[in-house]
């Protein structure tokens, strides 16, 4: 398998749109030439080894990609996971133990419009996960 260098700040200005409002399209017309696009599978390359295949749309006629907005999601996961894991994105914080707990300081730039106080935790591995707070 070719191994691919991704640039993510390249991959901003990529060549999906996602269908907004849209949370599982039927039918979709082509934004970009008017014709109907065609349900498809998209495989998208995430990460150096992974690839994620996505269900969107594709123009018959121009050959432009569309992306479900529930579909678009499960792909920003996917980035985040494979970002994690090739650990070229990274902020260092200090663990400490109360006895009973660690516990750690979330940077205040993630916690601007924190509302219930509560995070989510979604384990990636043994020693790794994600946190996600509300
Ligand atoms: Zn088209």
């Amino acid at each position: 398998m070719e191994k691919e260098e991704i640039d993510f700040d390249g991959l901003e200005d990529a060549e999906f749109q996602i269908e907004e409002g849209a949370f599982q399209p039927k039918t979709l017309t082509c934004a970009q030439c008017g014709s109907k696009a065609k349900k498809s599978q998209i495989e998208v390359v995430v990460g150096n080894d992974v690839s994620v295949r996505a269900d969107g749309f594709e123009c018959d006629k121009c050959g432009k990609q569309y992306l479900g907005l529930e579909e678009a999601k499960k792909l920003d996961r996917a980035m985040i996971v494979s970002r994690i894991l090739r650990n070229d994105f990274k902020m260092e914080r200090a663990i400490s133990y109360d006895g009973d707990n660690w516990t750690m300081r979330i940077p205040k730039e993630f916690a601007h419009s924190v509302h219930k106080k509560k995070a989510e935790i979604i384990p990636l591995g043994a020693r790794q996960f994600c946190v996600s707070i509300e």
